[in-house]
């Protein structure tokens, strides 16, 4: 398998570039900052990370409650032979006061309804028939048959929702029956974001030759926004050193996050690092072992953390995946921040690479009882479609040969709701077959 080829031929880094997971633990290592946090209603604390564990303060519910329109009875009562029943006044589930049910007597309830006392369980309404002078049924019932105890959600003390954790509209269900109407989260961090390239427009612009639009900011913005931060500044500048330094003066100011795209390479128009430099931010590193999206860099000023990444849209992307979306939750405390890592079976080829891990874009199905990666066809990092249909990046370690059809690979979700498990993928499965796929042949940044 190519895992143990991997092992076999070491990842050697080249010189300056620092590997995937040792960025992630520099990433870690840096956030020493958090953003404080708020206290905000219920329904706006969606997508934010909750920064006190919040505990049951009473069992939920605190009482037994039936699990089925029926009736309650006592099952010490109940016979293999019919019997009737004589009925007391139904009980529904707004009942507020506790309720006696006598012996040899059964009690019309409501799903959710308390139980009376004197009952321990629910005979459902579709097994009985009214008669006159009560209700009748056969069969034994055991001790909280169709009855919900007390405290079967959560027990008083228990914990409901860790530190940590970002809140998802399930949460929300959790915390509201627990009367959580107020929750602590993690303060949305303040991002700045500067776009550069003397070659960008506006998106509403009609680039004339040699012009692009600027898609780079509105994934990076919206990202930020999903991610529970704040767009700060959202600027696009040209590539001259004075305009930069103002611009990034203006955004390291009283942001907790600088981002920047463009300019971040060896051209002679990238100034981004060294501005970046001269306005007195220092690097934890400034390039990355991967492919796509060596350029990136992540350093801070004071309180201000700053990631430099590449112009290129899909390289850009793989360094707001793999690396900025994950600081971002981390700066609020998150405890689970990188993207999930699955492990798929390779429909297609992989060239690896010798120095660097490589990252390229997959489709994901579901197939039999399996998960499958499908490369992409076009992995050039100058592209917009690829990774907009991506459902993942398959992380090939350095030094690993090259992956082959049916090699287990692991792959970094970029965004679940493409994983396919229908035969969607069957058209690309077969270009994949009949071409013998292979990917990587473009050049990367
Ligand atoms: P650079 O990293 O500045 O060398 O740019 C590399 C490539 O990415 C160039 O083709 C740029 O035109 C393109 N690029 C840079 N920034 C952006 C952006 N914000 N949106 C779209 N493409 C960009
Ligand atoms: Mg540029």
């Amino acid at each position: 398998m190519a895992q143990a080829r991997a092992r076999t031929r070491r990842a050697r880094i080249g010189d300056g570039m620092i590997g995937l997971e040792e960025a992630r633990h520099s990433l870690l290592a840096a956030a020493t900052t958090r953003c404080g946090y708020e206290r905000v209603p219920l329904l706006d604390a969606v997508g934010r990370v909750i920064t006190r564990s919040l505990y049951a303060s009473d069992d939920l519910v605190p009482f037994a409650r039936s699990a089925m329109d029926g009736y309650a009875v006592a099952s010490a009562d109940t016979t293999d032979a019919a019997r009737t029943f004589l009925v007391h006044e139904p009980i529904y589930a707004e009942q507020s006061t506790l309720r006696h049910q006598s012996s040899g007597m059964v009690t019309p309830i409501a799903t959710g309804a308390p139980l009376p006392e004197g009952a321990d369980a629910v005979v459902p309404i579709e097994d009985t028939t009214r008669v006159d002078g009560g209700v009748r049924f056969a069969g034994r019932l055991l001790s909280g048959e169709n009855v919900f105890p007390p405290g079967d959600d959560a027990r008083l003390g228990d914990l409901l929702v860790p530190e940590g954790t970002v809140i998802a509209p399930a949460t929300l269900g959790l915390l509201a029956a627990a009367g959580c109407a107020f929750v602590d989260v993690a303060r949305r961090p303040r991002v700045s974001l500067i776009s550069t390239g003397e070659e960008l427009v506006a998106i509403g612009e009609a680039p004339s030759r040699g012009q692009v639009r600027n898609s780079n900011a509105p994934v990076i913005a919206s990202a930020i926004a999903a991610n529970g931060g704040r767009v700060h500044v959202n600027a696009c500048i040209r590539d001259d050193r004075h305009a930069l330094r103002d611009a990034v003066e203006h955004a390291l100011a009283d942001c907790d996050l600088l981002i920047t795209t463009g300019g971040a390479s060896v051209g002679e128009r990238d100034y981004m690092k060294s501005v970046l430099r001269e306005a007195g931010v220092s690097f934890a590193f400034d390039e990355v072992a991967l492919r796509p999206g060596r350029p990136f860099a992540f350093g801070s000023r004071g309180a201000t953390y700053v990631a430099v990444l590449p112009g290129n849209p899909s390289s850009a992307f793989v360094i707001l995946t793999e690396f900025v979306q994950p600081f971002l939750r981390v700066l609020q405390g998150c405890t689970q921040p990188w993207p999930p890592r699955v492990r798929a079976t390779l429909r297609g080829r992989i060239h690896a690479r010798p120095s660097r891990t490589y990252a390229p874009y997959v489709a994901l199905r579901f197939l039999g009882n399996g998960l499958q990666a499908i490369p992409l066809t076009n992995q050039c990092s100058s592209l917009t479609r690829t990774f907009a249909e991506a459902a993942g990046l398959a992380i090939v370690p350095p030094g690993s040969t090259d992956y082959v059809w049916g090699d287990a690979v692991d792959v970094d979700i970029v965004d679940w709701s493409r994983v396919e498990s229908a035969p969607k993928a069957d058209d690309i499965l077969q270009s994949c077959t009949s071409n013998d796929h292979q990917v990587g042949l473009h050049h990367f940044c």
